[in-house]
């Protein structure tokens, strides 16, 4: 099997995205891309009157993720996340 026959877009994915942004994520870990310090998304620190809501890690500062929305679709930007953990 030839690796183009492997690769796939992102439709694909779709059912698991269904699945893992389903869950209530104030109890998902994520590490900071900054300083590597780990925590529960309930505990990081929400600026929400910024322009939109960004979300700091509660060790260093840096910015974990920033989400702002309009009236029909929201932007979503966890760059300062190296990963998350869901749990189900
Ligand atoms: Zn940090």
């Amino acid at each position: 099997m030839e690796e183009e026959d492997l690769k796939l877009d992102g439709n694909a994915a779709a059912g698991l995205f269904r699945e893992v942004f389903a869950f209530e994520l104030t109890s998902a870990r994520g590490r900071c891309d900054n300083c590597g310090a780990v925590a529960e998304i309930g505990a990081v620190m929400v600026y929400a009157n910024a322009p939109g809501t960004v979300l700091r890690c509660p060790k260093c500062g840096a910015v974990l993720m920033r989400i702002v929305g309009s009236e029909d679709r929201h932007w979503l930007d966890v760059r300062g996340i190296t990963w998350l953990e869901i749990r189900e």
